[in-house]
């Protein structure tokens, strides 16, 4: 399968929620426990047939975890969750130190929830690349912000999907259409 990246990106990072996975649970923004989500509609079908790990694609991610703060989930839970996430989507297992999230309360002003760059950087950091080889995908604002302040390009994952003719209309998200490419 042709790669949906440049050429030149090396390590592709990923929004959690609403990007490798969605939840299963009416109100809840993010799944607390196995069971609680499932994969993208599209996404295994974009990102399964690339080569990831070692001499592919390097995998990070970065995710806002405030519900971990806020005692809906341990750490421990969240990371797993995220790991099995990721894996479902790209058929890949990413190293632990490349799953970063933030674990604080939402108006906590750390350097980590996004749109603040911390993430991107710890990923980046986790694989010894520049900002310029980083790619990171997402569905928010505060995604392309994080990424903006990173100096990372972004990718919005309505745009990857559509890019490799997958049907944005299988998205949940309102306002996916717009954010189609012709
Ligand atoms: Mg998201
Ligand atoms: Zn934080």
């Amino acid at each position: 399968m042709t790669s949906p990246f440049p050429p030149h990106i090396r390590v592709v990072i990923f929004d959690a929620d609403g990007t490798l996975r969605r939840v299963t649970v009416p109100g809840k923004p993010c799944p607390h426990g196995p069971g609680e989500w499932e994969p993208l509609p599209g996404i295994r079908e974009a990102l399964a047939g690339l080569r990831w790990g070692e001499g592919g694609l390097r995998m990070g991610l970065a995710s806002n975890q405030d519900h971990v703060f806020y005692g809906h989930l341990t750490e421990a839970m969240a990371r797993r969750l995220l790991m099995d996430a990721a894996e479902v989507a790209t058929g890949y297992r990413p190293p632990e130190g490349a799953v970063r999230f933030c674990a604080h309360a939402m108006d906590a002003g750390c350097a980590c929830r996004k749109p603040e760059p911390g993430l991107l950087r710890e990923a980046m950091a986790f694989y010894g690349v520049p900002p310029g080889a980083a790619l990171f995908v997402g569905d928010a604002e505060v995604d392309r912000e994080a990424a903006r302040r990173a100096g990372v390009a972004f990718l919005d994952v309505r745009d990857l999907l559509a890019q490799r003719g997958l049907a944005p209309s299988a998205m949940s998200s309102p306002g996916a259409s717009s954010h189609q490419k012709t």
